[in-house]
């Protein structure tokens, strides 16, 4: 290995402990997860073994061996299984025996271990629940679905024999570990300490699971109600709010009128700007002409990209009159506004229609759109670089 591969190794090592293990490749994220599954043996074996020594009364002696055996192959298998894939990883992104090794030998050794100590119901609940939560993000959903399946049962099981009196409970104690007065013996006391220990981990890797889910949360919504390119709402979103507008006007509108406007705008010869300056600059026109239509929208009003050069604003609580206005004030920007690109200074006009709701014709969203639709087409007809109102009589 030369100096140079040694820096990238450590460059890609430093990147990925800054970063969310959510982004991890699967195998990397296999290999942490295994690490947290190893506290489970690691706490309660060593716990057990401590305890073997130094207060062996409290404990059955029969169970302590298997028990001891139990948790020690299970460090030796993991960190076997760690091993293999730190090689694996070099080639391979997946290892789906290790994912499958480290979920169910985690479950089985906290369904043992709780029952034999009867805190199934307490921590080690707890410590399924969570650490089924972690692996969800760490490692396949449907296998952690299985798990809950396996899981559900065997609880149920342990639950039923906790009332059955001729099914001896929490086996592995010989002796209460609290004593007559009420107090734990220490021992016990550094038990419990080790699982809050595991519980703070599991839930730290919680919390990043979290904050990566919520991440996902917003780009999905933001995917599906913006526009990639203009930063505007896209066609659905714009509608749905214009549909929710509608609502609202018909439901006020017995009580005061209360108008809603649309604005239809298509950047006129728009096909012109892709052939003569190229499609790059076509984008920026149309980042341009939006930026124009934001900054000159009310804080109500919703600006939509449409279509590929047709926009769209709702004015909400705005009649026709001073829709056209605004309309007026928005074509006179963007055909005074010079779009430099490349060193060139571009020029674009629009052509607008306007339309209000309610009014001849218009008693849905549909139906403002179309009829500010019909306004747009005339102005392209009549010379482009316009404003024209819908015609049929504003009811305001
Ligand atoms: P008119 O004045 O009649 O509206 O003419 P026009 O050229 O603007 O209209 P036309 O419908 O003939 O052409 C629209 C063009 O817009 C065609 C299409 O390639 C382009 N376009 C649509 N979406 C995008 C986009 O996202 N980026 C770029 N660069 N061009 C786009
Ligand atoms: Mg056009
Ligand atoms: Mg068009």
């Amino acid at each position: 290995m030369n100096l140079s591969s040694i820096v990238d190794c450590a460059n890609r090592l430093s990147n990925r402990s800054i970063s969310n293990p959510m982004d991890w490749r699967a195998i990397d994220r296999y290999i942490l997860l295994a690490s947290f599954v190893l506290l489970a043996p690691t706490c309660f074996g060593t716990s057990l073994w401590i305890t073997n020594i130094l207060a062996p009364e409290y404990l059955n002696q029969t169970l302590v061996p298997y028990m001891l055996w139990l948790y020690g192959i299970h460090i030796l298998v993991l960190v076997g299984l760690i091993v293999e894939a730190f090689h694996r990883r070099q080639h391979n992104d997946d290892w789906p025996f290790f994912e499958n090794f480290i979920i169910g030998s985690y479950i089985v050794v906290i369904l043992i271990s709780g029952y034999l100590t009867g805190s199934h119901f307490t921590e080690g609940l707890l410590l399924i629940f969570l650490g089924v939560n972690i692996t969800c993000t760490l490692a396949s959903v449907n296998k952690i679905r299985f798990c809950y399946w396996l899981v559900l049962p065997a609880l149920f099981v342990m639950g039923v024999t906790d009332f059955m009196p001729n099914v001896p409970y929490a086996i592995l104690l010989e002796k209460s570990p609290i004593l007559p007065d009420g107090h734990p013996v220490l021992g016990w006391l550094i038990v419990r300490a080790l699982i809050v220990f595991i519980l703070l981990s599991l839930i730290y890797l919680c919390i990043l699971a979290m904050k990566r889910w919520t991440e996902r949360e917003s780009l999905y919504q933001e995917m599906s109600t913006i526009d990639g390119l203009t930063r505007l709402s896209n066609r659905n979103s714009f509608i749905n709010r214009g549909e929710e507008e509608i609502e609202r006007a018909q439901k006020q509108h017995t009580s005061s009128k209360s108008p809603l406007a649309c604005i239809m705008i298509d950047l006129d010869h728009f096909k012109r700007i892709n052939d003569t300056w190229g499609h790059h600059a076509g984008d920026e026109v149309l980042v341009a002409a939006s930026k124009i239509m934001m900054e000159n929208a009310r804080r109500n009003d919703e600006v939509g990209r449409y279509g590929g050069e047709e926009f769209a604003v709702l004015l909400p609580n705005t009649n026709i009159k001073t829709a056209t206005r605004i309309a007026e004030r928005l074509r006179q920007k963007i055909s005074e506004t010079k779009i430099n690109i490349d060193k060139q200074a571009i020029e674009v006009t629009a052509s607008f229609g306007v339309a209000c709701y309610p009014s001849d014709g218009v008693s849905s969203m549909s139906d403002l759109l179309k009829t500010a639709d019909k306004a747009l087409y005339e102005a392209k007809e009549t010379g482009r670089n316009k404003v024209v109102l819908a015609c049929g009589n504003n009811k305001e």
